[in-house]
């Protein structure tokens, strides 16, 4: 994988100067919606084109008010974490044809991608991609972009919240109501994907 990325920004007076996260006396700053950190958004431009994602302004449009003057090292860190995803997970995407839904459940859950459908289809987008740069000249299918897709639209479907408020009456935390939700998740995917019963 290689990315190349670079960025721009105008000097601005009564702005900080901010490289890599280091602030730096100086008279002038740079003109920006974040820290305006030239150098890390540099970084995660080339980051993200070399996981053939859709670059910075996608993940952090200029105007958002997430990102109002936000420390660019936390554009850094998300790109780091999806960085983390496809390196533990693409080849689990490609081999995805030969998982159940239980095991697709999993990946969705490792892939975070129940609470970032977006980024995950993304994902998909590019590891079609690549799939398609090693088959050469072979057609250009692949079945486990659509299959996953219909996984998580049903994996989204079931009422998380109304599991999630009853057990939280019932007195349950965190991981065992993320381990309560897993059920109808695999059976939701597994109704979707055409299963009788639910395969692991
Ligand atoms: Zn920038």
């Amino acid at each position: 994988m290689t990315g190349i990325g670079y960025d721009v920004h105008q000097f601005a007076e009564d702005r900080p100067l901010v490289l890599g996260g280091v602030t730096i006396p100086h008279s002038h700053g740079l003109a920006g919606h974040s820290d305006a950190d030239v150098l890390c958004h540099a970084i995660a431009d080339a980051v993200l084109g070399a996981l053939g994602q859709p670059d910075i302004g996608h993940f952090f449009p200029p105007g958002d008010p997430a990102c109002l003057g936000i420390s660019s090292l936390k554009i850094l860190e998300k790109c780091r974490e999806l960085a983390d995803v496809v390196a533990m997970e693409h080849g689990n995407i490609h081999r995805s044809s030969e998982l159940g839904a239980a095991a697709l459940v999993r990946l969705l859950e490792r892939c975070d991608a129940l609470r970032k459908p977006q980024r995950f289809a993304n994902l998909l987008a590019a590891m079609q991609c690549s799939a398609m740069a090693d088959a050469g000249a072979a057609p250009a299918v692949y079945p486990q972009r659509q299959r996953l897709l219909v996984a998580l639209a049903a994996a989204q479907a079931i009422a998380a919240d109304t599991i999630a408020k009853d057990a939280m009456a019932r007195g349950l935390q965190g991981p065992a109501i993320g381990e309560l939700l897993q059920q109808p998740r695999v059976v939701a995917v597994a109704t979707a994907l055409g299963w009788q019963a639910a395969p692991g």
